[in-house]
């Protein structure tokens, strides 16, 4: 039986003060809840928030890093700055990143790789434009996606990896894919990754949907067979809200 997963993408938001704030408030709403329950916040409140978060549920995430250990990357961050404090969890390829900093399929795998080498866990988005989902190469955008964000890893470490599909035109935009489009899309990249690392994987495999979550569609889109929680952008700001998509039931 997989465990629902629910991440909040802070994206560029909240100040230190406010991620103290917000965890304060989160922390009591959500204490006994079963489901995995992950922050991912903006560098400068990592610290911050793994401190506060200490004596709770809550796991704390970054929403990015560097495949490179080190050296000459001007405003980069590497997984082993993550590590040295202590994070968990890190999103790699979300669209945004994509789309405005030059991410790749290449870049997105040498992190994957980097992330498991460290014992990072790591959180790959995939997921088509409008365009390409009108255009009917959606499930082949996504297949792809999966098999070069995953191509060069162990089992045990596909295993690991939260693979979250975000279909980008449901990003922001309070657009929801149908919870039966979104649990088609999701049962289709499992049946892909049954057919390169077998069954075992594939039914361990933790696959969120992404996409304008909100406490309102969380628990339809939650339910559904193949859907193992969320990755949650706008509604994870506020702690009420998205206490709410954790305790969706
Ligand atoms: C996201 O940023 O990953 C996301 C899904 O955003 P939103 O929930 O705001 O659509």
């Amino acid at each position: 039986m997989r465990k629902k997963v629910i991440a909040g993408n802070w994206k560029m938001n909240k100040l230190p003060n406010e991620a103290i704030d917000f965890i304060t408030e989160l922390a009591p709403l959500v204490k006994d809840s079963k489901n995995e329950v992950i922050i991912c916040v903006p560098y400068t409140d990592l610290f911050y928030s793994l401190l506060h978060t200490q004596d709770t549920n809550i796991k704390v995430g970054a929403q990015n890093m560097h495949f490179e250990e080190k050296g000459a990357y001007t405003g980069e961050v590497s997984g082993e700055m993550l590590k040295s404090i202590g994070v968990e969890y890190v999103i790699i390829g979300h669209s945004e990143r994509r789309a405005y900093y030059g991410e790749t399929d290449e870049t997105v795998n040498k992190k994957l790789k980097k992330a498991h080498a460290l014992g990072l866990k790591p959180i790959v988005c995939v997921g088509e434009s409008l365009e390409q989902r009108e255009d009917g190469s959606a499930k082949e955008v996504v297949t792809t996606q999966t098999k070069l964000a995953l191509e060069g890893l162990k089992k045990d470490e596909v295993e690991k990896t939260i693979i979250a599909y975000e279909p980008i035109w449901a990003i922001g935009t309070g657009k929801t894919a149908t919870k039966e489009d979104a649990n088609e899309t999701i049962k289709w990249i499992r049946e892909k990754i049954e057919e390169i690392y077998g069954k075992d994987v594939s039914e361990s495999v933790i696959i969120q949907y992404g996409g304008s979550v909100k406490s309102s569609n969380a628990k339809d889109l939650f339910e559904m067979s193949d859907i193992d929680g969320g990755l949650v952008g706008g509604a994870s700001l506020d702690a009420q809200e998205f206490a709410k998509i954790v305790n969706y039931k």
